[in-house]
């Protein structure tokens, strides 16, 4: 009888000791929304946490690369002059021509100031410049020059554009794979950090990075490549 009180008398207690649901609820309503607002404002401490753990290596390069890009025009303007988007004779008509795509900065590369020519591409030179940004961010994730761009220094030239070069340089031709939506230029000379100051040997690094995944590219048919070296840059066309 004594034991059977003593059991009752348990039971109520452990019943009060339980939450109700309700109460339950609430807590976790309470939990959830300090653990979000301490990730959403991102207080000191938790910045800390997030440096510590994430342990960034040295970036290395596996070779040189840039030498190996030195495609000769002539391989390859008989079929971009073919296969390419007809070229326009202005700006207004680039702009209107349903072939080409306007080109925005990408996750891993910026557009330059272009002064002769616009940021434009058919889709073809479009997925060839998206390959080149996705392939150089999974090189350099997690190491010390993560966050790094590459800078697109030129992309499509109208007749009008074409032109005014020859103004500038007399050696340029007047057939310019620029005039046909798959072809860019990637600067080698520049590069943007905004989290490190890029020293030399990271813009060699960086260079040589790009220029391997170009070669890899070319390797794989899906584009003709040159270093340029009156302009200091990678020209890329796709194929
Ligand atoms: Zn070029």
């Amino acid at each position: 009888m004594i034991t059977e009180t003593i059991r009752v008398q348990m039971k109520k207690r452990r019943k009060r000791r339980r939450l109700k649901p309700i109460v339950k609820l609430w807590l976790l309503i309470i939990g959830l929304s300090v653990f979000i607002y301490a990730f959403w404002t991102e207080p000191e401490f938790i910045k800390k946490v997030i440096k510590k753990e994430q342990v960034l290596v040295p970036f290395e390069i596996s070779g040189t690369y840039s030498s190996k890009l030195n495609d000769k025009m002539s391989s390859y303007i008989d079929y971009v002059e073919k296969s390419g988007v007809p070229p326009c004779r202005s700006e207004k008509e680039l702009k209107k021509n349903p072939l080409l795509k306007p080109v925005n900065a990408g996750k891993n590369y910026s557009i330059d100031h272009l002064t002769h020519s616009h940021a434009y591409l058919s889709s073809k030179g479009k997925s060839l410049l998206d390959r080149i940004d996705a392939d150089f961010g999974a090189k350099i994730k997690g190491t010390d020059l993560q966050g790094s761009h590459f800078i697109v220094s030129s992309l499509t030239r109208t007749k009008k554009n074409v032109r005014e070069l020859k103004k500038v340089n007399v050696n340029a031709s007047d057939r310019s794979a620029h005039m046909y939506g798959g072809c860019f230029d990637i600067t080698y000379a520049r590069f943007k950090n905004k989290r490190k100051k890029l020293d030399s040997n990271d813009i060699y690094k960086l260079k040589e990075t790009i220029a391997e995944i170009i070669y890899q590219l070319m390797k794989e048919k899906k584009c003709w490549a040159t270093k340029e070296k009156r302009e200091p840059c990678f020209h890329v066309v796709s194929r």
